[in-house]
């Protein structure tokens, strides 16, 4: 993943300068976590959470596992590691099944986040694993959106279910629960509801997304943000908690040469794990989000 390039060359070099010393003092801590601060800021990694990343680094480099260790410097990069996971979320979080079938998972986010793309990719990811995924076009904002979503079905090689073209049929929440319904009579065990975005934060689409929300009760509401997005992460992501609640996040992107910092910050933005990874425009770009395999990628 080359989003993290300019981070990981950052830290991998601020480590080499500590591996060449053998005791570390207190002033090459503080060196050593200013570098760690000045390259997650530069990666665009949101200011409170570098604070607390930083400030809990610096209290365990400066502690007794780092006096006692053998090899201080690797005690140091171990804790960073430590800590990269877990403000990645610790455990590897998977999708909620519902106990009766259909699982309903909703997806919410900004226009070009990749939300219909992931509709796909998820829906050929269930249907690799034996399920059989109904995909529900509620996106009726963009002319384009229905259409778009029927040729990612169709690569997927899964069902979808969207209005008729021009019989009139234009409210998203309608088309989200007589999808869901399809989904039950013909049971199919997975529901992916696709929904409307904007370019901006706006009120009248979280209120459509609530309204699908409430309509659909949905097992998994999918957050789906762009990693690229720099800072603007922050204020998207706590506009659509607000407005709909969601229970976990798909970061997009991945593959892009920004500066990820999104990816770093959203957990603790949020509370909300990160449960896929979308690393390209192809179908099979897509996997599980493991905290622990990306923490290993950026310390590389
Ligand atoms: P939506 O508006 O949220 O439904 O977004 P789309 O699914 O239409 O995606 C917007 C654009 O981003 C499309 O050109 C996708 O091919 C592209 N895209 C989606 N996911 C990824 C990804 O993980 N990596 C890259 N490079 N492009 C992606």
């Amino acid at each position: 993943m080359a989003t993290f390039g300019n981070l990981s060359a950052r830290l991998t070099e601020t480590f080499k300068n500590l591996r060449s010393k053998g005791k570390l003092s207190a002033a090459d801590v503080d060196g050593t976590v200013r570098e760690i601060r000045r390259a997650l800021l530069e990666a665009d990694v949101s200011l409170d959470v570098v604070k607390d990343f930083t400030g809990r680094v610096r209290e365990r480099a400066l502690g007794d596992e780092v006096n006692r260790a053998l090899n201080p410097a690797q005690q140091v990069v171990q804790i960073v590691n430590e800590e990269l996971v877990g403000i990645l979320g610790g455990e590897q979080r998977r999708l909620q099944f519902a106990k009766n079938p259909p699982t309903v998972i909703m997806l919410a986010g900004l226009q070009g986040a990749g939300k219909t793309t992931l509709a796909g990719k998820l829906a050929k990811w269930l249907k690799g694993q034996g399920h059989t995924p109904l995909l529900v076009a509620s996106d009726l904002q963009r002319p384009n959106a229905v259409t778009q979503l029927g040729v990612v079905a169709e690569q997927a090689g899964v069902a979808i279910f969207a209005p008729e073209p021009g019989n009139g049929v234009g409210d998203p929440v309608k088309v989200a629960r007589d999808g869901v319904r399809e989904a039950e009579a013909k049971h199919y065990d997975f529901v992916i509801v696709d929904t409307a975005g904007r370019l901006g934060v706006d009120a009248e689409l979280m209120r459509q997304a609530a309204d699908i929300r409430k309509a659909v009760n949905p097992d998994e509401v999918l957050f789906v943000i762009d990693a690229m997005i720099g800072q603007d992460a922050v204020a998207t992501a706590k506009a659509f908690q607000e407005g709909v609640d969601f229970t976990g996040v798909v970061l997009t992107k991945l593959d892009g040469d920004a500066r990820g910092g999104a990816a770093l910050s959203i957990r603790s933005l949020t509370g909300r794990p990160i449960l896929f990874a979308s690393t390209g425009e192809g179908l099979d770009d897509f996997e599980p989000f493991h905290p622990d395999r990306m923490a290993s990628r950026i310390l590389d």
